[in-house]
């Protein structure tokens, strides 16, 4: 084999050693995140890509010509970009059909047959389902707050437990000084749930507490903020982070309470109801509201006291 794909653990960090050999690239994430973002990827995308590839493989099997290896190439490189363990996928595939072209592509068939690549929507949406349980019911603080070994074991023995439980499996890893200065358990990798495998079962040896966003519904790991409500995953607006949105939703709820606004809507329809009177006219009314708008404001900010605010809106103009 001529490419590396190793995984390993340092300084809270999950690191990602792959490429063909000379060409290795490190790559790191938060721990827990690739695996979360496997939990949570869209399948949707997975399946075009996966049926086009497995069109393509086909193609190549059939005609064997080597300029049909580059859409396929193509699909793996765009599979790729929706999730990190894919490269393992493009790494793999780059080297079989490497080999399939030097035997003029006579035994791909076979390389075919009931592939990975080709199963891969399915084992995905399984192994989702899978997760999404585990977390639920071992790694959530919000579900049960008791130690993770004993949610674990009950986990994996109630007899009455009908939800899909996710199969551990028996991993290749060696120990090892890496670049961080740290002995690590490395895994090498040697089929793509090797790595949702790994990375759970390190969640679950370090206990760390999981919780479901506000915003966005899906799972986070708590960090420093034990309390904390909302991910930092960007979202919708790709500038903003659930975090800061919900920060701006607390402060629009803060506001909503504040005396400044509950007065100056009061005064707001006050006023408005003055021009059906005739005690005012629309063009006086809209001057007065702009200023209140600007004075409520700079009372929201604290620039001026709720007391000073409250005078100025009794005032006549
Ligand atoms: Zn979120």
């Amino acid at each position: 084999m001529s490419y590396t794909f190793e995984i390993y653990i340092a300084d809270g960090q999950e690191h990602f050693l792959h490429g063909p050999a000379g060409h290795i690239k490190h790559t790191h994430y938060p721990l827990s995140q690739s695996v979360l973002e496997w939990m949570e990827l869209d399948v949707k995308p997975i399946y075009d890509i996966t049926e086009r590839l497995q069109t393509d493989l086909q193609q190549l099997a059939t005609e064997k010509i080597k300029r049909l290896e580059k859409p396929i190439m193509e699909g793996l490189a765009l599979l790729n970009s929706y999730h990190p363990y894919f490269a393992y996928l493009r790494l793999e595939w780059t080297e079989r059909l490497k080999q399939a072209r030097q035997q003029a592509y006579v035994n791909m068939e076979n390389m075919l047959a009931s592939d990975e690549l080709i199963q891969l929507p399915k084992t995905l949406e399984k192994t989702q389902k899978q997760l999404r349980v585990l977390w639920n019911d071992v790694l959530d603080v919000d579900v049960a707050d008791e130690p993770i070994q004993g949610k674990l074991s009950r986990f994996y023995t109630a007899s009455s437990n009908s939800s899909p439980r996710f199969a551990f499996g028996s991993l290749q890893l060696r120990y090892a000084l890496m670049e961080e200065g740290t002995f690590t358990e490395v895994l090498k990798v040697r089929s793509l749930l090797d790595m949702p495998d790994f990375f759970v079962r390190e969640c679950l040896r370090r206990e760390l507490p999981f919780r479901i966003c506000k915003n966005c519904g899906r799972y986070f790991v708590l960090s420093r903020n034990k309390n904390a409500e909302y991910c930092e995953r960007p979202f919708a607006i790709p500038t903003k982070t659930c975090k800061e949105i919900g920060a701006l939703n607390q402060w629009e709820r803060k506001k909503a309470d504040s005396p400044a606004l509950k007065a100056y809507t009061r005064e707001y329809k006050r006023r408005f109801a003055w021009i059906r009177y005739g005690k005012t006219t629309e063009d006086i009314f809209y001057q007065w509201a702009e200023l209140a708008k600007l004075n409520r404001d700079a009372c929201l900010r604290g620039e001026i006291t709720v007391e000073a605010f409250l005078e100025w809106l009794k005032m006549d103009m």
